[in-house]
């Protein structure tokens, strides 16, 4: 019996060449929006200390208390596996001193760790695109936001996503609500589950954030925060609804949303997809205003977001705008002296930006490389034998159009290269 291979571990998964393909693609139309409007990359380290995401997060929401992958580490501290992106970035901008007289707008991306139940569009590691802009407080900034992200989604090809936008007010506007809140709950008791219970005492707010269809009911016809906001969140709210219009991005306020970490403020948003069945979120965001401060700097306000890639992927993978495939150019097929072949090789990619080459390495019989071209999905064979060594010469197949073979001077080989990799759409 073979010996059965060693397999990853679950909720951890491959990215495959052919899908990465996909996520390159997103990836570069991504970073060209956010940097058109100013954002810079921030490269942040996937480790923290523990302390940062209770401190953060909050200790009463579902990644604090049952997420993160915690553990000590060799000299006893004990860490965590970064969950979300913006514990970590503020952390980086106060250490760095990135926040004192300027307002950066920062963007980063890689994996986050959860330890959740694996499912469609749910994994345990997977990842995410954030910005963040720290020192701006005016509503101008919320809608500009918003803006980019729909200015992201419409570049990237994706139209069947939904705004949803929410304001939370203030912490103190949130106590007041809270009061009538756990009341309101606490007679309808019963029809609540086991966490939802106990979250009545300690961060009701939360429960608004449940996933379970019943307690969602309840929540339905609870007070809602939308209806106690202060004056100055509600006159800041107006003011996002009001640019949103504007600039012609449609939305819907739904007041139960609340996001599921505790430290936002005013304004919060999701984009939402019908395609993705129960996991329809695919971009979360919004205003955190205390969070700086929180965490041992001076008092900031904030606002961001975060992109799940994985259920972005998933919809660019049922649109039918397919991504460039990266298969090579070209494929050499040796049938001379293999130094001779290299030789074009380099010389092709010297001259040739962009070019993709594949030469068959070692030995192989005419078919059998022909063969390879094929598989590797290259556009050209390219045959070099002594005869076209010889006369200075390519023979050149197409192996998609099935045209007639052709002989090519080595400045038609060039140029021939060059129209191919200039006909490739920027992305
Ligand atoms: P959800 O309600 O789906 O659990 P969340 O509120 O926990 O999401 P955020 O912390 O706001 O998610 O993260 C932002 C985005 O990251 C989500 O909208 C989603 O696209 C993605 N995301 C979050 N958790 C996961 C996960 N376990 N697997 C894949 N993507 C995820
Ligand atoms: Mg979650």
């Amino acid at each position: 019996m073979a010996k059965k291979g060693i397999q990853s571990v679950r909720g951890f998964c491959d990215i495959l060449p052919a899908e990465a393909a996909i996520w390159q693609r997103a990836e570069k139309i991504i970073r060209r929006v956010l940097e058109a409007y100013g954002y810079r990359e921030i490269r942040l380290p996937m480790l923290e200390r523990t302390e940062l995401f209770c401190r953060s997060i909050g200790e009463v929401t579902d990644i604090v208390e049952k997420e993160m992958y915690t553990f000590e580490d060799r000299n006893g501290d004990s860490v965590t596996l970064r969950p979300e992106g913006t514990a970590g970035c503020v952390r980086a901008g106060i250490e760095n001193g990135l926040l004192h007289n300027s307002e950066p707008r920062l963007w980063y991306s890689g994996p986050m760790f959860r330890h959740e139940r694996p499912q469609k569009g749910r994994l345990r590691q997977f990842h995410q695109v954030g910005a963040e802009v720290f020192g701006v407080s005016a509503a101008e900034m919320d809608a500009e936001m918003i803006v980019m992200t729909a200015r992201l989604f419409r570049e990237l090809g994706l139209n069947g996503l939904r705004l949803q936008i929410n304001s939370l007010g203030t912490p103190q506007s949130r106590a007041a609500h809270r009061q009538e809140l756990i009341a309101y709950l606490r007679d309808n008791e019963d029809q609540l589950d086991e966490d939802a219970r106990r979250r009545l005492e300690t961060n009701p707010l939360r429960i608004f954030d449940s996933k379970n269809p019943q307690v969602q009911h309840v929540m339905a016809a609870a007070p809602r925060l939308l209806d106690n906001l202060d004056e100055q969140s509600a006159e800041h709210f107006a003011t996002v609804r009001n640019l949103l219009e504007q600039a012609g991005v449609d939305y819907e306020v739904n007041p139960a949303l609340v996001r599921g970490l505790d430290y936002y403020t005013r304004t919060v948003f999701e984009w939402v997809s019908d395609d993705l069945g129960a996991q329809g979120t695919v971009c979360a965001g919004g205003r955190f205003d205390g969070l700086v401060e929180q965490l041992g700097g001076k008092a900031t306000p904030a606002i961001g977001f975060a992109l799940g890639l994985e259920r972005l992927i998933a919809l660019l993978g049922q649109s039918d705008k397919q991504p460039v495939g990266d298969a090579p150019h070209a494929y050499l097929v040796v049938a001379c002296d293999a130094g001779a072949a290299f030789d074009l090789a380099e010389r092709l990619r010297d001259r040739l930006p962009g070019l993709r080459l594949q030469v068959n390495p070692g030995e192989g019989g005419f078919k059998g490389q022909l063969k390879r071209a094929d598989r590797c999905g290259a556009r050209l064979a390219l045959i070099l034998g002594e005869r076209e060594l010889a006369m200075h010469v390519v023979t050149v197949k197409d192996l998609r159009s099935g045209e007639e073979q052709r002989q090519l001077g080595y400045d038609e080989l060039e140029q021939l290269l060059h129209d191919i990799i200039a006909e490739e759409p920027a992305d």
